[in-house]
């Protein structure tokens, strides 16, 4: 085992084929792995880390991959961060754990402060800190509840919210994450997104029009306790909903007393090129929920939103033993502190155009690239026989096994399993994400 201290600035920022992909020692460890794991449990790409760092994932063999995937969002500010891995440091030699809700501590409530400065919107908020996105999309349908003595829930077509038992009645696609699980929480409804690529390009206002006469017409607003939206839907393909759709929403539940929750998980902490993808429409929602990219990789979670509506449950209603963990607190200090003195946010927007302008480039000699789409450092492409909007998910898993055989790490989505999704964290130097795209250019030319 390679020992490595303050990793990320002395990884070489260069992909390495040292071996096939994945090599030898990887193959030896997914085979254990396959013996010892839960098969529920799968991996997408079987090379197993031994350290990150900037825009590389380095392996067991020896190989350097490109990372185009962040751990799904996760490590926007680089793996190891420097000040991450400081405050950490620090943090687990002074403890580890009290649980807040026994003997509290400071980072905790720098952390909720944090939140409500940064979140959109300049009303009085609270905050709430937990384990997992999951846990917090259940905790924001449990304080909307509280808050309106309302049940029942909407979500949208292609949604995400994980794979617990609310959250999986909340998330649209059956298999891998419905199918066999069932019974599901009730009164969850769900409403048509925009989803401009395939809804022959509804204009935002006429779809969410279309959304909102589904939902007065079977779930009346009088028993709507909170819609819930992903301002960019991340596992449902990448979809960015047509200008206006948002605003309509948000501007329909206020008049009606419905909590507009924005599910931030996988699009907050500076990835769209905003702190929060809300903020592309001046959306503010009431109810903000975020996760992944918050601290580093360190799991931590949180609801942040209208005092009002966030003090609704009584002391002891929220919580959990580990929520707001302190190694996650420090964590997600230093990764606010690491946005704001790397400028992240302007960074996001950089790679982003950098990526939109080649893909696009590329999308006018290929027809089977139907879309793309995304804003910062969160794009994608959807693939279709070419032409058509006739989804393509063999391309995409070949598109993808090509990349991955070259030492990229790239992720698929979608509903109909035929998007590519690229989400660099924000730490990579321009010349991997270049080197990244030439391997895709490489892939649909093989392909
Ligand atoms: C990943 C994700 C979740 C679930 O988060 P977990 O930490 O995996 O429970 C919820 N919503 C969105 C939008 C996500 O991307």
């Amino acid at each position: 085992m390679t020992t490595i201290d303050h990793a990320a600035p002395q990884i070489a920022q260069r992909r390495i084929l040292a071996t096939a992909i994945p090599g030898p020692k990887s193959a030896a460890l997914h085979a254990e792995k396959l013996a010892a794991v839960a098969s529920g449990v799968g991996t997408t790409l079987p090379v197993y880390v031994v350290a990150s760092g900037g825009g590389v994932v380095v392996d067991v063999d020896g190989n350097s991959l490109i990372d185009f995937g962040s751990g799904i969002a996760v490590t926007t500010v680089g793996n190891s961060a420097p000040a991450v891995v400081d405050a950490v440091t620090e943090q687990v030699r002074a403890f580890t754990h009290t649980c807040f809700m026994v003997t509290p501590y400071e980072s905790y409530v720098q952390v909720a402060s944090a939140l409500n400065r940064i979140t959109p919107g300049d009303h009085e908020k609270r905050s709430a800190l937990f384990n997992s996105g999951a846990e917090a999309v259940e905790n924001a349908v449990k304080i909307a509840r509280a808050h309106t003595g309302r049940q029942a829930v909407v979500a949208f077509d292609h949604a995400y919210h994980g794979r617990t038992n609310l959250t999986m009645a909340l998330t649209a696609k059956s298999a891998p994450y419905k199918s066999g699980f069932g019974p599901f929480a009730s009164e969850v409804y769900r409403a048509p997104m925009s989803y401009p690529f395939r809804d022959g390009d509804l204009d935002g206002p006429t779809a969410a029009r279309h959304a909102i006469s589904v939902i007065e017409k079977q779930v009346g607003a009088e028993n709507l306790a909170a819609v819930l939206i992903e301002p960019i839907q991340g596992e449902g393909g990448f979809i960015v909903p047509a200008p206006g759709f948002l605003p309509a929403l948000a501007d329909w539940c206020r008049a009606n007393g419905v909590v507009f929750i924005a599910d931030e998980i996988q699009s907050g902490f500076a990835r769209t090129g905003h702190m929060f993808a809300c903020e592309h429409e001046g959306v503010v929602p009431d109810l903000i929920l975020t996760a992944k990219g918050i601290a580093g990789g360190l799991p931590l979670s949180a609801v942040t939103g209208r005092a009002a509506i966030m003090d609704a449950p009584r002391a002891g209603g929220l919580g959990g033993t580990y929520g707001g963990n302190p190694l996650a607190c420090a964590a997600a200090l230093a990764v606010l502190d690491t946005i704001e003195s790397e400028n992240l946010i302007e960074r996001a927007r950089h790679m982003g155009e950098i990526m939109l302008d080649r893909l696009r480039t590329l999308s006018t000699t290929d027809t089977r690239i139907g879309e793309v789409r995304g804003r910062g450092a969160m794009i994608a492409v959807e693939l279709v026989e070419p032409g058509s909007t006739t989804p393509d998910s063999a391309l995409a898993q070949r598109i993808a096994g090509y990349a991955h055989a070259q030492g990229l790490i790239v992720l698929t989505c979608g509903t109909y399993g035929n998007v590519l999704r690229f989400l660099p964290p924000l730490s990579m130097p321009d010349h991997l994400l270049h080197e990244g795209l030439d391997i895709l250019e490489q892939a649909f030319r093989d392909n």
